[in-house]
């Protein structure tokens, strides 16, 4: 059984937890982003406000640093001092925690923090934008930074690459560099952050309890179906287990009974010639008549049990056969000559075709004459006198195949749309008034086509009333 709850419980809490910290990422994302944006501009604009207040002032003094000075020197010059000094005063609260210049050569010639005067920074991919004419910018988080005035503590901070010019449009003559305290405005970023990841789970989480309430119900309904289902299966299983008994028990009834009345049939039927032939005392003709009777009724109660008897040991898998090559038209022959009185006795004509060269075929002889004295019987009983029977053997190839096919015609009575279905049936009669008169017991056409089945032949036939019916079936060929 789908453990559906089980399935959507698991997958709902994989989907909230995903799609709330996917949400919870992508706002984080889009907000640093924005921040940084935000904050590059800002930073433009501040060392836009630097140069303005030193530039022009104190440009002549940092452009004349030689490209080989020396930092302690410098640190210590007057001019530099003043403007870190003017710088520190400018910087005062704001959010800018340190500011540097570089020269055109990458060199540190200014830092609010002094010990970084010197430092080379010609290989840092800010300030190689910069100094092309772009702003670069990166956040990071320090767990210690310089500040100008102290040593700050687990700080988010954007630095930013600008670079120096005295107008707009005057050729680049240095670099900025401006580090901005953005700690505050992270942490809020972080706040909504988690705010977006509770609400948006919060939200997934109600509708995961309604639709947990919703599949709930339709979990134990499915529950009940499923177990009314395995019990309507095991039910059936036992009848059909009951049933299947019940039929094997039936077919051995009808194997040991019909065993057990062959003996006395014989007996009988041995007594009854004896009587007949006179050999014991001589009959008037009215007891003839009589005896007569009795030994039609005895020949067709012997064909009852030997057709009870087959049927039985066909479907207890007690028949063996024995497949050997015959020549088709042989075995038809051989069938026809066993009927030949009755055929004569009723004046029907009787018409054998067979194809040229017909391939051998791989059966049991005993059983296919069976097979075939009951299909010639039948076209013999059920067509009037003076009536046709034709006998046509041709080759096909089917599906399985070269094959011979058999076709039994008669011009008989016919069988009616609605008894067509049930022609194979075990015990059919049909309700035709001219067919009830006729003896028969309703098991040859079954039997037959159990027998056509265990050759892997087919069998199947076209009838109209009181026109005639053709029966055909094939046997596989050698
Ligand atoms: P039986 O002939 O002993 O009654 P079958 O199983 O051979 O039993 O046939 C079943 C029924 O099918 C027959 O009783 C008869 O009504 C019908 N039937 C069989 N063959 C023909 C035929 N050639 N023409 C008309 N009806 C037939």
């Amino acid at each position: 059984m789908f453990k559906l709850l089980r399935y959507f419980t698991i997958t709902s809490l994989i989907a909230i937890i995903v799609v709330a910290a996917f949400l919870g990422l992508f706002y984080r994302r889009s907000a640093v982003n924005d921040l940084i944006t935000v904050g590059e501009s800002r930073n433009v604009s501040l060392a836009q406000a630097f140069s303005n207040e030193f530039w022009t002032e104190y440009a002549s003094f940092l452009s004349n640093i030689p490209s080989d000075f020396n930092p302690e020197t410098l640190i210590n010059d007057p001019t530099f001092q003043a403007l870190t000094q003017e710088t520190l005063l400018v910087m005062q609260n704001t959010s800018v925690v340190k500011v540097k210049i570089y020269n055109l050569d990458g060199k540190t010639i200014f830092s609010t923090e002094t010990a970084q005067v010197g430092d080379d920074g010609s290989d840092n991919l800010g300030f190689l934008e910069a100094k092309e004419g772009g702003v670069a910018s990166e956040l990071t988080h320090r767990d210690t930074f310089s500040a100008f005035e102290q040593e700050i503590e687990d700080r988010d901070v954007l630095s930013s690459y600008i670079p120096i010019r005295s107008h707009p449009e005057a050729p680049i003559e240095g670099v900025f560099e401006l580090y901005t305290d953005v700690t505050p405005l992270l942490a809020q970023i972080n706040t909504t952050q988690r705010n977006v990841i509770l609400g948006v789970g919060l939200m997934m989480s109600v509708l995961f309890l309604t639709l947990f309430l919703i599949i709930q119900r339709a979990d134990s309904i499915l529950h009940e179906q499923y177990k009314e289902r395995q019990l309507a299966a095991e039910n059936l299983r036992l009848a059909k287990e009951s049933a299947e008994k019940a039929n094997q028990a039936k077919t051995e009834f009808i194997s040991s009974v019909s065993h057990e009345l062959r003996n006395p049939m014989t007996a009988i039927s041995g007594y009854l010639d004896l009587v007949i032939s006179g050999k014991v005392g001589s009959i008037n003709e009215k007891q003839s008549e009589f005896l007569q009777t009795s030994r039609t009724n005895l020949t067709r109660m012997n064909q009852l049990v030997s057709d009870l008897s087959d049927i039985s040991l066909i479907e207890t898998n007690h028949v063996r056969l024995e497949f050997i090559p015959l020549d088709p038209l042989e075995v038809v022959k051989e069938a026809v000559q066993v009927l030949q009185t009755q055929i004569t006795n009723k004046q029907q004509y009787l018409i054998l075709e067979a194809e040229e060269n017909l391939p051998q075929i791989q059966a049991d002889k005993l059983r296919l004459v069976q097979i075939l004295t009951n299909l010639i019987s039948n076209a013999n009983k059920y067509t009037p006198e003076n009536g046709l029977i034709s006998i046509n053997l041709t080759s096909v190839q089917n599906g399985q195949g070269p094959a011979v096919l058999f076709a039994i015609k008669d011009t008989g009575i016919g069988i009616n749309d609605q008894e067509q279905k049930k022609v194979f049936q075990k015990f059919f009669r049909s309700a035709n008034q001219e067919a009830i008169n006729i003896p028969g017991t309703g098991l040859g056409l079954n039997l037959t086509r159990q027998l056509v089945n265990m050759h892997h032949g087919r069998i199947w036939f076209e009838s109209e009333l009181n026109k005639g019916s053709t029966f055909t079936f094939t046997i596989p060929a050698v």
